[in-house]
Parts: C-alpha cells; sequence; structure tokens
C-alpha cells in the first residue's frame, strides 16, 4: 500500500479501570437511536441532569454540538478552510455522510466512555450497520442502544424545527421516515415508549438499566 501509516498506541499510564474506582461508576456510551422528534435529545438532557444531581460524570453529543464543530456540514467550514477542505471533510445528510457522521461520534464517545464517563449520544443515526460497526468498537456491555420508539404520527404532530411540513413538501429530500428509511434496532438494550410517557418517567427508566447492568451503583 502507498499510503500506509506507521501509528503506534501509547502506552497508557492510567488505566480504566483507575479512572472509573476514582469516579465511582463505570463509563460507558448511552446511544438513543430514533426518528426526528422521537425525543432523543429531550431524553439525554433529562438523563444528564438526573445522573449530574448523583454526582456521576456525564456528557451530551447532539446535533447541536456535534453538527457544528467535529463534523460540521461544508457551508460552515467554506469561509474559514476554502471549497476544497469544506467539500472533503464538510458533512451533509446524503447515505456516506451519514455514514461518516456516525463513525466519527462513536470514536469520540468511545474516547469519553474509555475516560470513564457515560457519555450520552442523540442521533438518529438510521442505518442498522453504522450503530452496529460503532458497536463493535467497544468492549461488551460499553454500549448500551436504546430506541427511543415514538410513532411517526406522533414525532411529525411534534415537529418542533418544522422539518416533517417541509420534508411533506418536498423541500427537504431523503427526511427519515419520509423518503429516507429508518431501521429500527433488533435487539437493543433497551426499548423507551416515546410516545406515552414523561422524559422524566423515561430517565427513571434508563438509570434503574444502568443500576441493573452494574454501571453505577
Ligand atoms: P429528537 O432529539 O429525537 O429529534 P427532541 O428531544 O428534540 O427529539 O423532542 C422533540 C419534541 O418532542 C420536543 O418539543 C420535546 O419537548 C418533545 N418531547 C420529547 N420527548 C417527549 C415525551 N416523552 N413526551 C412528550 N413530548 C416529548
Amino acid at each position: 500500500m502507498a499510503n500506509k501509516t506507521y501509528i503506534t498506541w501509547h502506552e497508557h499510564q492510567i488505566s480504566r479501570a483507575q479512572r472509573e474506582a476514582m469516579n465511582g461508576h463505570k463509563g460507558c456510551v448511552i446511544w438513543f437511536t430514533g426518528l426526528s422528534g422521537s425525543g432523543k435529545s429531550t431524553l439525554a438532557n433529562t438523563l444528564d441532569h438526573k445522573l449530574h444531581e448523583r454526582h456521576l460524570h456525564s456528557a451530551v453529543l447532539d446535533g447541536d454540538n456535534v453538527r457544528h464543530a467535529l463534523n460540521a456540514a461544508p457551508d460552515v467550514l467554506r469561509d474559514s478552510h476554502g471549497d476544497e477542505f469544506a467539500q472533503r471533510f464538510g458533512l451533509g445528510f446524503s447515505a456516506i455522510d451519514r455514514e461518516e457522521n456516525i463513525r466519527r461520534i462513536g470514536a469520540v464517545a468511545q474516547l469519553f466512555s474509555a475516560a470513564g464517563i457515560i457519555a450520552l449520544t442523540a442521533f438518529i443515526s438510521p442505518y442498522r450497520k453504522d450503530r452496529e460497526r460503532v458497536r463493535r468498537t467497544m468492549q461488551p456491555g460499553e454500549f448500551i442502544e436504546i430506541f427511543v420508539d415514538t410513532p411517526i404520527e406522533i414525532c411529525e404532530t411534534r415537529d418542533p424545527k418544522g422539518l416533517y411540513k417541509m420534508a411533506r413538501a418536498g423541500k427537504i429530500r431523503g427526511f427519515t421516515g419520509i423518503d429516507d428509511p429508518y431501521e429500527a434496532p433488533e435487539s437493543p438494550e433497551l426499548v423507551l415508549s416515546g410516545g406515552t410517557k414523561t422524559p422524566d418517567v423515561l430517565a427513571e427508566e434508563i438509570v434503574t438499566y444502568l443500576e441493573t447492568v452494574g454501571i453505577v451503583g
């Protein structure tokens, strides 16, 4: 191979177990998946508050922080970095761009988790294959996939950003659930009824799960 790179891993001085012992809980990735409007961000933030109140270390990765920085769109990068860079490294919403979006989020979430933090990710992540790839980068039990199972009719009624309306009007193409598929998980760690229960009740269900599997004491 012409462009083979020689990357070696540094010998880590502080183990994951030492970090987790200091934190008093394990690191993991709680991966919310579901349709736009299903309640992923609301749930991630509600859970983040509950964990914080209990002095547990957590962090949220969601569209608001990731799509503006790590995975910025080409038009966000163009002014500061120029055309070629923006085209090569900016991410839009095509299938391949969504795949790379999820790969990068997975890699960052895994670093958080290895640092002993409960990383909460809130992305539609519509393709099963992409989520499974992320799962394979983690240790057993580290990747907790939560399907926020809210019927599309309810998501569409909520429509806080008017996206479904625009997708129905043909103003947005490739919108998940309308003209792009959403592949529900086949065996997620948890399925939450996002259309019938409050975010507070659902976040409590997750806390109970984390206690059951020994992530938190
Ligand atoms: P997503 O991140 O999946 O796109 P959001 O968390 O932004 O969804 O939620 C979409 C809308 O639905 C918001 O207006 C939010 O307040 C509301 N919402 C979220 N979860 C629930 C719930 N369990 N019950 C009622 N409304 C909810």
